[in-house]
């Protein structure tokens, strides 16, 4: 007999666990999540550094992180799961004056857009948060409070299981081999006819007339199995924790260097350490390079002359996959040319403090047709073909 499913979603990471949360609380029946990996988290997700910020430039991200933080906020009463959000802030700061302008900007619009608590700080208000940052060349910035950390691993496991307690299957160690489209092999004057009929898995084909693509770094080789070009590339991004370390403060926000795009906040009892290598090429590279780790402490020496006797052992230190897009922008929307195919792709290093609202919007567009959570053209993936491209310029 064949199986049947309403929506399948492809991929069980923190996406795809919240578009599953998202379509059953809104009484979705028979959603089918399936996951190659024996255990879900094995691709981004496990690999975050759990930060949530609502400091962006473009009005789409910063309303999807409203939404989100609030959701955080609230996560642990309405899932009933923990997310271990942290409202530690996040603390940018300038050493040049068109970084501040840039800052002062942001601000303006996070304003404007309701988000009320950014506060631009002085030199001085910088201090008093970390004293130990050598800060005789920075001008100022801004901090808001409600910005933090979640725990990422944590939010996925309550979205599925609360998805699950609402009558959603996950199936692990399922590959999803390909997608059933009919008409796909026919020729273009068939192509507005396209739709999905359903996926082939390691466990046999599932017959559904939706079909979520949540692949993360995997997410253009999934549209490929439906015919369709997705433009999201893998790049790799390391992170190093230091020994224990008690030298800065217990609890102080994630600090950012604008002057070189080091960061770091505290994990524990030592220092999670971060930093974007601008040499850094597209790839499915998963090993963490040694050669990283004097990269990252000179900035962070730089910035935090004390980080200099922080011990730091690069067996700890991990590397994942960033999905990035063009415009470092999600793609969130029906697929264009294939009835059926829905696109929660392209996080550009956001899907974590973004996947309360972009499981909402992507559950709102499959059972509606519409959101009102953002203007959702914005995300369509025919921006790129049709030159309506944003940019995101904060992008850590
Ligand atoms: C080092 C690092 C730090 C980061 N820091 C942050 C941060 O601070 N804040 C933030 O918001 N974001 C951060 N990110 C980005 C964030 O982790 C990702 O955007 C997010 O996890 C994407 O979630 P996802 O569910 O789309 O993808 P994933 O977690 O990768 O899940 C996709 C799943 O799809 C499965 N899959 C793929 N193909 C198939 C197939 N054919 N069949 C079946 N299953 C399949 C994979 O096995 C995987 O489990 C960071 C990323 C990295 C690497």
């Amino acid at each position: 007999m064949t199986e049947t499913a309403n929506v399948v979603i492809i991929g069980s990471g923190i996406v795809g666990s919240s578009v599953a949360y998202h379509l059953t609380e809104q009484g979705c029946t028979n959603v089918l999540v399936i996951e190659r990996e024996a255990h879900q988290g094995k691709g981004s997700t496990g690999k975050s550094m759990g930060g949530v910020r609502a400091q962006f430039a473009t009005p789409v991200n910063i309303q999807m992180s409203r939404y989100s933080i609030d959701f955080f906020s609230r996560f642990d009463d309405v899932i009933g799961y923990p997310a271990d959000y942290r409202a530690h802030g996040y603390l940018f700061c300038a050493t040049t004056e068109r970084h501040l302008a840039y800052l002062r900007a942001n601000r303006e619009r996070q304003l404007a857009l309701g988000l009320k608590n950014v506060e631009e700080v002085d030199a001085a208000g910088i201090a008093a948060f970390v004293p130990q940052l050598r800060v005789d060349d920075i001008l100022g910035g801004t901090y808001c409070p409600t910005d933090g950390f979640v725990d990422p691993h944590s939010v996925m496991m309550g979205f599925m299981l609360k998805a699950r307690e609402r009558g959603a299957r996950l199936w692990l160690d399922t590959d999803v081999t390909g997608i059933e489209v009919s008409g796909i092999a026919g020729d273009p004057p068939a192509m507005s006819a396209r739709r999905i009929l359903g996926v082939n898995t390691s466990r046999g084909f599932v017959s559904s007339p939706v079909v979520v693509n949540a692949a993360g770094p995997w997410a253009a080789s999934v549209a490929k199995m439906a015919g369709v070009d997705l433009p999201v590339e893998p790049l790799r991004r390391q992170l190093v924790p230091t020994e224990p370390f008690a030298d800065l403060p217990r609890r102080f926000p994630m600090v950012i260097d604008m002057s070189t795009g080091f960061h770091f906040r505290r994990e524990g009892k030592g220092i999670l350490l971060a930093w974007n290598d601008p040499e850094e090429t597209p790839g499915f590279k998963t090993d963490f390079d040694p050669a990283f780790v004097e990269k990252i402490l000179t900035r962070a020496a730089d910035r935090v002359p004390c980080l200099v006797d922080a011990g730091v052992n690069p067996r700890r230190a991990w590397a994942g996959l960033y999905e990035m897009t063009p415009d470092h922008h999600a793609i969130i929307g029906a697929a264009p040319d294939v009835k059926g195919l829905f696109f929660t792709n392209g996080f550009s290093g956001h899907g974590v403090m973004h996947s309360p609202a972009s499981g909402r919007i992507t559950a709102d567009l499959i059972l509606h047709g519409q959101s009102e959570l953002i203007d959702t053209r914005l995300l369509q993936l025919e921006r790129f073909a049709e030159g309506r491209l944003l940019e995101e310029t904060a992008v850590l």
